[in-house]
């Protein structure tokens, strides 16, 4: 039953959606979900998405006409300072399905192509996204998996890499090259592909930090309706850029609200005199903690000015360096017991392990989504008019 009414004062949102929070958020579910099969972990995510969904959080984001609430900013806003502030879980397994997806159906999709998936995401189907190729990262318009078309459907082969939560998905949205022949850029296509049809091989990658969130996935003649291109073909660069600009909005919001909260943790436990009776400790927590205030201010400051759930990539750089020297700091602090099982932080309790795995998965977040070194290429020639080195021309 809804309990949360969106339509009320702010202060009233979030006393309701406080108290909801308070009643609803299992007690120790990151204990629990630390020794999780895929199977209870796949369940518990979706027992949380279904919980949002009744009340209208899942997809405050969405227009009206999908079914969202057509929230503002500054509501999301709340919602996620709410969440953080609870401890709650995060939909990890459905990030691509809530946000890449709908960013990329809003702009590119057929009205058959919204009623058709649109509603299956808010019931727990999964996506994720197939961009990534052995030879194609940074370098995204290098990829080789080839679509051809062949009357009412296209034939895919090829091999992607890294896609995130693929053991779990029912859906990819896949780049494929339509046309061999043009420059690199402009012979790509996209499709919305069902991972479960014939020909789709997907093969979890361990990683250094335990975890399989990643893929392979392997491609052999798997047929995909000519119906389910996304936008013209030929033109799924630009399609893709509205998948990838999705990346950088109010995530990085809220995992920066979930650090803040870990901070002041920190700063109140009663282990806090090891460190603060340090000057060096002291003084590298200190200026760790005024970084991350900085992150946090210019997030704040965006989103009071300019009202945009879209930020530019120093938002996404400055988080993941912050967050590389958070993790590490507390793994030189806590020595030996940061092997110490608990939570998890960067991975919100997912998985087993202890500091030492925060900080190996924080590295992830200078490398997804664009490398930083990448993002740093894009501020220099894009928002700096700055020349190109002679070698990347
Ligand atoms: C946690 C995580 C989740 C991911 N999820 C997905 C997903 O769901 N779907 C998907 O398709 N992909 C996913 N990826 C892949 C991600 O997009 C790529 O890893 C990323 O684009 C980098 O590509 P690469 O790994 O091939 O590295 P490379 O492109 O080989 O780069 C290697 C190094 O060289 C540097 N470099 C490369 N080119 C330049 C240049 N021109 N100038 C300066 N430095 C350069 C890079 O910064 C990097 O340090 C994920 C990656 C991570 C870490």
């Amino acid at each position: 039953m809804r309990v949360i009414d969106r339509r009320s004062d702010p202060v009233a949102f979030r006393a309701e959606l406080r108290e909801w929070l308070g009643r609803v958020v299992p007690p120790c579910w990151q204990e629990r979900m630390t020794d999780a099969s895929d199977e209870d972990f796949s369940r518990f995510q979706r027992w949380w998405l279904a919980e949002l969904d009744a009340q209208g959080l899942a997809t405050a984001h969405w227009p009206v006409e999908w079914g969202g609430e057509e929230l503002t900013i500054q509501e999301q806003v709340i919602i996620f300072e709410e969440l953080a502030r609870a401890k709650a879980p995060d939909l990890v397994m459905f990030t691509i399905s809530l946000n890449h997806v709908p960013g990329t159906l809003a702009k590119w999709g057929t009205k058959e192509q919204i009623d058709r998936y649109i509603p299956g995401v808010r019931n727990g189907e999964v996506w994720c996204q197939g961009f990534s190729e052995p030879g194609a990262g940074s370098d995204l318009a290098s990829l080789r998996t080839r679509a051809v078309r062949d009357g009412d459907r296209y034939i895919v082969n090829g091999q992607k890499v890294w896609s995130s939560y693929g053991a779990y998905a029912d859906y990819y949205l896949l780049l494929a090259r339509t046309d061999p022949d043009a420059p690199k850029h402009k012979g790509i296509s996209c499709f919305i592909m069902d991972l479960k049809a014939p020909g789709v091989e997907v093969r979890p990658i361990r990683q250094m930090n335990g975890m399989n969130e990643f893929c392979e996935v392997f491609l052999d003649d798997v047929e995909i309706p000519a119906g389910n291109l996304i936008g013209p073909e030929n033109e799924g660069w630009a399609v893709a850029q509205s998948t990838l600009s999705t990346e950088r909005g109010l995530l990085i919001f809220a995992l920066c609200e979930r650090m803040n909260i870990l901070f002041e943790e920190q700063f109140a436990s009663p282990d806090a005199a090891r460190w603060m009776e340090d000057d060096q400790l002291r003084r590298e927590m200190m200026t760790c903690y005024a970084d991350m205030q900085a992150v946090r201010g210019l997030i704040h400051s965006m989103l009071a000015d300019h009202n945009a759930s879209e930020f530019p990539p120093i938002v996404k750089i400055l988080y993941g360096e912050t967050l590389q020297r958070f993790s590490e700091m507390w793994t030189r602090i806590d020595g030996l017991d940061a092997m110490v099982e608990r939570p998890t932080f960067i991975s919100s309790g997912y998985a087993k392990g202890n500091w030492m795995v925060d900080y190996l998965t924080s590295w992830t977040w200078t490398i997804s989504g664009g490398s930083n070194e990448i993002l740093r290429n894009v501020i220099a020639e894009r928002q700096l008019g700055l020349p190109r080195e002679p070698s990347a021309r």
